[in-house]
């Protein structure tokens, strides 16, 4: 099925389905809740096939060009049915999942986080290592059964939720640093896996910490090979800067024209609201080109660091102009439309942050694209 036909089949049956699919928002939703309704919608969406296009087909995909799934996320989140962060976790995890696991691996777990079944979670992050990946130290230890996980994450997204964890360990020296980094494929609920959710200012709290005391994980589950986990890692970071940002993205387009709709008259001038949506429109023409790449085979690399600082510009742009416009409702409002506004508004500020800070993309774009200083 080509684009264009796909996008037509897919606005007719969300629209014929649309009131299955929108959320009851009448007031903010809990993250339970939005986890149950994701659900559902993946659910909807893959036993209709739409879900299933974009992916390959021996991981129960249709296969066709990744730029499908793009638009089915984009329609997904433009129309308000899905929320893009939690939506988009699969076009995180799923590509190095279909990359680097064993394919009767891939063949077994990718379809259930594809239809909803399941809820994956990325396990990179550590209380002393976030941005100095490669220095991480929960550690895996060889056993004559399998891997023995020791160590602790934290700001793993979902990892309540979560079935499986996608898990960076340390099987070589410490100083070994990125040469000594094995992933693995970990299921929660393993013996000695201990996950507390951590609370956060914009009231969803979709991270946690995750401790783990000696987990017992099989060699079957190790994504590629010993001492591979860079790789691994450096496989997924571009999945993270591509198609779920081209998905935040729309559905930032969407909040902004809601909250223009809204807006009273002469509570944000017109040239601040040309500014943003030229950011808007800035990301959007990059990630399109970074979308028909990925779409013609190309590897993703450092080059999507771009998106990122384009996105991240963007969507702390477009919050600014609502937290000016609707001051008191964002600031006071205790209805459910300023509930919604106030937490995406707090949340806009982890853009900089989540998927590599604003600082660390713009060393990767000096340093590996521009070719200025060195990688220390
Ligand atoms: C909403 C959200 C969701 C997240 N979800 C996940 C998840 O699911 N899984 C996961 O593994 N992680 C997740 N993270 C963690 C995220 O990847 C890290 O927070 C991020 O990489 C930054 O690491 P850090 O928090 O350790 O900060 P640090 O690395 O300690 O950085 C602190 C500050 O120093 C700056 N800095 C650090 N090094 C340099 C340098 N060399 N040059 C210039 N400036 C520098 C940083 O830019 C930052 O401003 C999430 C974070 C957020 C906010």
């Amino acid at each position: 099925m080509d684009l264009p036909e796909y996008r037509a089949a897919v606005d007719r049956w969300l629209d014929d389905n649309a009131a299955d699919l929108t959320p009851d928002h009448g007031r903010t939703a809990t993250l339970d809740e939005q986890m149950a309704h994701l659900s559902l919608v993946k659910r909807r969406t893959f036993d209709a096939g739409w879900m299933r296009w974009g992916w390959p087909e021996r991981v129960g995909g249709l296969g066709g060009s990744t730029l499908l799934r793009g638009y089915l996320g984009e329609a997904l989140t433009a129309r308000d049915m899905v929320e893009p962060g939690i939506y988009s976790m699969t076009e995180v995890l799923a590509p190095t999942m279909i990359d680097y696991a064993a394919p009767e691996l891939a063949a077994t777990m990718v379809p259930r986080l594809l239809r909803g079944d399941e809820t994956w979670c990325q396990g990179f992050s550590e209380p002393g290592t976030g941005s100095n990946l490669a220095s991480l130290s929960c550690r895996a230890t060889r056993t004559d059964d399998g891997w023995l996980v020791t160590g602790q994450k934290v700001w793993t997204s979902l990892a309540q939720y979560a079935q499986r964890c996608v898990l960076l360990t340390r099987t070589g020296t410490p100083e070994s640093a990125h040469r000594g980094i094995t992933a693995l494929f970990v299921d929660m609920d393993t013996p000695g896996i201990t996950v507390r959710p951590i609370e956060t200012m914009h009231g969803l709290d979709e991270f946690c910490e995750v401790f783990f005391d000696d987990v017992a994980v099989p060699f079957e589950r190790t994504l590629g090979d010993e001492g591979q986990g860079w790789a691994v890692a450096m496989d997924l970071l571009p999945f993270e800067r591509s198609t779920s940002l081209w998905h935040r993205g729309a559905y930032l387009h969407r909040r902004l024209e809601r909250f223009l709709a809204a807006a009273p008259d002469g509570a944000v001038g017109a040239s601040e609201v040309g500014e943003v949506f030229q950011q808007l429109y800035a990301f959007r023409a990059r990630s399109r080109a970074t979308q028909h790449r990925l779409a013609d085979g190309e590897r993703l690399g450092a080059e999507t660091s771009i998106d990122k600082i384009l996105l991240a510009t963007a969507e702390q742009a477009t919050y600014d102009l609502v937290a000016d416009g609707l001051a008191d409702d964002v600031l006071l409002g205790d209805d459910a439309t300023s509930e919604r506004w106030r937490s995406e508004v707090l949340y806009s500020r982890a853009a900089t942050i989540y998927g590599g800070s604003a600082e660390i993309q713009r060393n990767i774009v000096a340093r590996r694209l521009l070719d200025l200083g060195t990688d220390r």
